[in-house]
């Protein structure tokens, strides 16, 4: 679960990571009260959205007036900013966070995430930072370090290594070794699955301060973070997503035509991977689970049914717990009030899978059964292009 910038610097505060003093601000109003309470002469804007690559975009102001403060605020609140992250369609603006202006020295990159292929909470560093990590992962590798933390804190000498792999000396290798420390502790007791200031700065004065923040929690860890559950901006999430959670599915819509209801995420994988290999993309990730409810696949249906991206529906059931006829009853119910709009392809096979064919065909709906799911995609894509 992703929460905003103005969030993630709020649990690095907890945790004694210095980041700079801000506010949060939703009306021009709010700003420039925020700006007049924080003083100083140099304030910084920055439009709050679930996405990066906002200063390129013109996400993030430097001012240095209340007029600039006012004139930034009145720009970006409920403008649509389209940076590298949001897609075209791009991120409407609804909330600011205002904070004080600080004097860069220099940029780092800083994350921590969880490396899979040594099971350990990992740093990935880069004294380039500031810029596109992906970019500098491209063109110039050798400046991106990737330590995993061997123990359940952080060595002296992993934080030594990491501070001289950034060119601190003196005071900030101390500096940094307390800050890895409590980036580690704020990561691993909330349960993150992604930590990422980019930048990590270096003030003038010699400090190192969280300038940017993001911070993704784990979502199977949210049951014990009711905190972080409240961080939630429904605004920021996809409505189609949001009702599908509401009713446990895994979905995630996607940019193609071909709508996907499957069980198992694996099998999901493996259908949108056939689609593509067939010559069109799916329109979603759905993973309906193991104990689901008609109710569940009968909104999981109308889901698929209700968006006007999807040109064909391509049902790929391989029924072990999840029974055959439960998500036959779902479609039926569905069609109820949802029209069966787009041509439907099913591939039932595995529990009970006779009983759901039946009651398919009862019903008299024109459905086109597939023997695999090579043939079942086949058919999916030529029923996309109206074939
Ligand atoms: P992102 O583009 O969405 O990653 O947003 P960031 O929070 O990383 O801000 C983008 C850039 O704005 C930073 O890399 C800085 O160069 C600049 N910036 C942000 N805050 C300040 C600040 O307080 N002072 C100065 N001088 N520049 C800042
Ligand atoms: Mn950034």
């Amino acid at each position: 679960m992703n929460i905003h910038e103005y969030q993630a610097k709020a649990i690095l505060n907890e945790f004694g990571v210095p980041v700079p003093r801000g506010k949060l601000a939703l009306s021009v109003d709010e700003a420039v009260a925020a700006m007049d309470q924080l003083g100083g002469k140099i304030w910084v804007v920055k439009a709050q959205i679930h996405a990066g690559g906002r200063g390129k975009a013109g996400g993030v102001r430097l001012c240095r007036s209340a007029a600039e403060v006012k004139a930034a605020a009145e720009d970006l609140l409920g403008s649509v900013l389209v940076t590298k992250q949001t897609g075209e369609a791009g991120k409407q603006v609804n909330r600011l966070y205002v904070e004080e202006g600080l004097d860069i020295e220099s940029e780092f990159y800083l994350s921590l995430l969880v490396d899979r292929e040594t099971e350990k909470v990992a740093f990935v560093v880069s004294p380039a930072g500031g810029m596109d990590i992906e970019e500098v992962a491209a063109t110039t590798p050798e400046k991106i370090l990737t330590l995993a933390v061997a123990g359940d804190q952080v060595s002296e000498s992993e934080s030594r290594t990491i501070a001289t792999f950034l060119g601190l000396e003196g005071m900030q290798v101390e500096a940094c070794a307390t800050l890895l420390a409590k980036l580690h502790r704020t990561f691993c007791d909330k349960d993150g699955s992604m930590l990422e200031l980019n930048p990590l700065i270096v003030t003038g004065d010699g400090d190192l301060v969280a300038l940017d923040a993001k911070f993704v929690a784990d979502s199977n860890a949210l049951y014990r973070h009711p905190e972080i559950v409240d961080l939630r901006d429904l605004d920021e999430e996809d409505p189609r997503e949001i009702e599908a959670s509401q009713f446990g599915l895994n979905y995630i819509a996607l940019d193609g035509h071909i709508g996907c209801m499957v069980n198992g995420a694996g099998l999901a994988m493996a259908t949108m991977d056939i689609i593509q290999l067939k010559g069109d993309k799916p329109a979603n990730f759905l993973d309906v689970g193991g104990g689901v409810t008609v109710d569940a696949v009968c909104e999981a249906f109308k889901l698929l049914f209700s968006d006007n991206h999807v040109k064909a529906v391509l049902v790929n059931i391989f029924g072990g717990i999840v029974r055959c006829d439960v998500i036959a009853q779902g479609l039926l119910e569905a069609i109820e009030t949802h029209p069966m709009n787009v041509p439907v392809v099913m591939r039932l096979v595995g529990t009970n899978e006779e009983e759901g064919r039946k009651l398919v065909k009862d019903a008299g709906l024109d459905v086109r059964w597939a023997n695999d799911l090579d043939q079942a995609a086949e058919f999916a894509v030529a029923a996309a292009k109206g074939l």
